[in-house]
């Protein structure tokens, strides 16, 4: 069965098409800038790479061109959009409500909305995204993928807030964690490429990215993850600034500065404020300069004392929760570092695991400058240490089968 993976934004959908038969990207691609001046549709069908510039309006006018050059006689794969056996998509926010994936029904539609306020940006774009294929692909199976769902074992100890128990029964604030669709792969993966079963493992994820969270897995469930009501909490990340003291918001709230530093004279909102912990604060807040990490390593590396603060802080963050999950889960078997920062980028990961020795973790620098599946701790390390790619599109694809053939989620 073909799966279409979809990622829907406020102004963007991704989608990407999987042949399950073997699991085989056979297309995917990108719309952009939907509603705005300037919209285009970015696709890739193996070698052959297309771009198209036109008026979007809408996600439906998007979903309606990904099934058009899905269809291209020359950029397209399929014939028909009826070889479509189902659509997966990422949605951001199940609250506690979905603790696995669900066929798409008017009640999931429901549960969806009712966590808009919870994923303010990215829920309604979600249900943009899904509303646009049922409308341009009638009778075809849609399914909702959640970015909370694998983190809903963690325990109340872990995921309850320390403010009065009312918030949490009447409104729901509680830690949800997000990445988990990630998570939940990374940690199957890494059993199956040890050869071992994740009972009885106690397993550390660092998914570390534009985004970043780290997750304490044990017997395959989580235990704890760092991100929270939202994805601000926890590490520091490239424009967001991760934990910090809830009084930092009205203190900068009633003292905000502008971008050159000057005082902007009056008090701002906590809207205004949580907008720069979310987009201008993290890798780009401290260093200034940059958020993505390859450009803090340049300029780092050159000698810019801001960049090594930030580099700094980022591995310092990643280390004590490390310290503090190994300590949770009684040890740790494993820790597996994914996604853009944790795949690539073999100093950083060095850095991270320096000075772990007395918990048994040693890195072997040969092994570490890999950018693939691998063992990267060294013969006499206690804890295994890997790198394992992240694919996320692969478990929604697999979900989605899984959910349109047998009706349930396989626990892999
Ligand atoms: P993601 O959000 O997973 O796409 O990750 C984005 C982050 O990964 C950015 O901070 C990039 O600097 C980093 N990254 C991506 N590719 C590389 C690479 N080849 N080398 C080092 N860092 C990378």
């Amino acid at each position: 069965m073909k799966i279409l993976v979809v990622n829907a934004g406020s102004s963007s959908l991704k989608y990407q098409l999987i042949d399950m038969d073997g699991e085989k990207e056979m297309a995917k691609g990108l719309v952009e800038r939907i509603g705005i001046e300037g919209s285009r549709l970015k696709h890739s069908a193996g070698e052959k790479k297309t771009e198209i510039v036109q008026e979007i309006p809408d996600h439906e006018a998007a979903a309606q061109l990904m099934l058009k050059i899905l269809q291209d006689p020359e950029f397209g794969v399929i014939r028909s959009t009826d070889e479509i056996g189902a659509v997966g998509h990422r949605v951001l926010h199940g609250g506690s409500a979905f603790t696995a994936s669900v066929i798409v029904n008017d009640a999931a539609k429901q549960a969806i909305r009712d966590c808009f306020p919870l994923g303010p940006l990215h829920n309604p774009a979600n249900l943009m995204g899904i509303e646009a294929c049922e409308k341009v692909m009638k009778g075809t199976p849609q399914v909702a993928v959640f970015d909370t769902a694998f983190h809903q074992t963690m325990p109340p100890k872990a995921y309850m807030y320390g403010v009065p128990k009312m918030y949490e029964e009447k409104l729901h604030v509680r830690r949800y964690g997000f990445h988990g669709t990630s998570h939940r792969y990374v940690s199957r993966r890494v059993c199956e490429f040890l050869g071992i079963s994740p009972e009885g493992k106690k397993i550390i994820i660092c998914h570390l990215g534009n985004g970043s969270s780290l997750s304490a897995v044990k017997d395959g469930k989580c235990q704890d993850t760092s991100m929270g009501l939202t994805p601000l909490e926890g590490l520091l990340m490239g424009t967001r600034c991760g934990s910090c003291d809830p009084a930092v918001v009205q203190f900068i709230a009633n003292n905000p500065l502008k971008d050159d530093g000057t005082p902007v004279g009056h008090p701002v909102s906590v809207d205004d404020v949580l907008t720069m912990m979310n987009k201008k604060s993290g890798l780009l807040g401290i260093s200034g300069k940059s958020s993505d990490c390859r450009d803090i390593d340049n300029l780092a590396d050159a000698g810019d004392p801001d960049a090594i603060l930030a580099r700094e802080m980022l591995i310092y963050g990643i280390k004590k929760y490390i310290g503090s999950y190994a300590a949770a889960m009684g040890g740790v078997d494993i820790i597996v570092f994914t996604a853009g920062i944790g795949e690539n980028n073999a100093d950083l990961r060095a850095k991270v695991i320096e000075g772990l020795e007395f918990m048994g973790a040693k890195i072997d620098a040969e092994k570490n400058r890999t950018r693939s599946e691998a063992v990267i701790s060294a013969e006499d390390s206690k804890v295994t240490v890997c790198v394992i790619p992240t694919n996320e599109e692969i478990m929604i694809a697999r979900d989605t089968l899984d959910l349109v053939t047998t009706g349930k989620v396989r626990d892999n």
